[in-house]
């Protein structure tokens, strides 16, 4: 049980916990003494300010201790503790929880877990349906057929491609037939994602004459994403490239602001009835201006 009050002779010992920590510390580097603190009966540590600029707000704590009865107090132990404004190092953190999007290069590998929450395995051919259930049979007699194609492992290590109309073509074309799949949970946090990056809450979003969903620039995706998301394929618009809500929306779509056509020019009008004279040669300086029909040079 600690003692709230620290004992007497152990606070009092304050010039021998001082030379304690002068002894452990490189010379000059122990300063005032801060405070003292009971840490059970008859053990009290003393606290002295350290001055090494490096350790700036670090502190000597020297312990002493009494048995009990006895009236001399001796050292327990001296060790340099941090205090409440000590500068101290961030906490480590692990590598995979420091990773950031954007933060892989060329070349880079980066693992995934065996029980990475965002995925989950995909169709191996070992999946059996309930016995007795009317799938079973014909699901032998389907895996007989297939043979080769009911391999365990992915795609790579399958060289057979598998026979038209069984399961594995068909798991294939929905594309399951890969050792792990997106999990509901990768699903649902990719979705969440993309809607923060290009969803409906987004400025541009919310500034955008029209949605996404009616743009002619949407490529739609297939499964369930599909339902919520495409692909902006508008080179000059903001998200070309991503998967876009259809909720989002940019001033890019293809129906916001359509180009008026070029107005065509009229055709042009020839009055036949008149006669325009045409001057073949420019007037020479000083000469006489022609001042009849005859002196005309030329005719339309
Ligand atoms: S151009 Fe704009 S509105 Fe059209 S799909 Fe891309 S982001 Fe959506």
């Amino acid at each position: 049980m600690r003692s709230r009050t620290p004992d007497r002779l152990c606070a009092e010992a304050v010039e021998l916990a001082r030379t304690a920590a002068e002894e452990a510390a490189l010379p000059g580097m122990v300063g005032d003494h801060v405070e003292v603190v009971a840490d059970g009966d008859r053990v009290v540590t003393h606290y002295f300010a350290c001055e090494d600029p490096g350790y700036r707000g670090w502190r000597w704590a020297v312990t002493v201790a009494r048995a009990s009865r006895a009236k001399a107090v001796t050292l327990d132990e001296t060790v340099l503790l941090p205090g409440p404004d000590a500068l101290l190092a961030p906490e480590w953190v692990p590598w995979s929880e420091r990773l950031r999007p954007g933060d892989m290069g060329p070349g880079d590998l980066l693992p995934t877990e065996a029980d990475d929450l965002r995925l989950e395995p995909g169709w191996t051919g070992e999946d059996t349906p309930p016995p007795n259930s009317a799938l079973a049979e014909e699901m032998d007699r389907l895996a007989e057929a297939e043979d080769a194609d009911v391999t365990v492992g992915s795609p790579a290590v399958q060289a057979v491609p598998p026979a038209r109309g069984s399961i594995a073509a068909v798991a294939e074309e929905l594309g399951m037939r890969r050792a792990r799949v997106l999990s509901r949970y990768g699903l649902y946090s990719a979705a969440d994602r993309w809607d923060e990056s290009h969803g409906a809450k987004t400025p541009m979003a919310q500034a955008a004459p029209a949605s996404c969903v009616s743009c002619g620039f949407l490529v739609r995706l297939g499964g369930s994403l599909g339902q919520a998301f495409g692909i902006c394929a508008n080179e000059f618009g903001p998200a070309d490239g991503h998967v876009v809500s259809l909720a989002y929306g940019c001033g890019g779509h293809s129906e916001a602001a359509v180009m008026p056509k070029a107005p065509r020019p009229s055709l042009p009008v020839i009055d036949e009835t008149l006669v325009d004279p045409l001057q073949l040669h420019p007037v020479r300086q000083g000469s006489v201006e022609p001042d009849g029909p005859d002196e005309e040079l030329g005719h339309s």
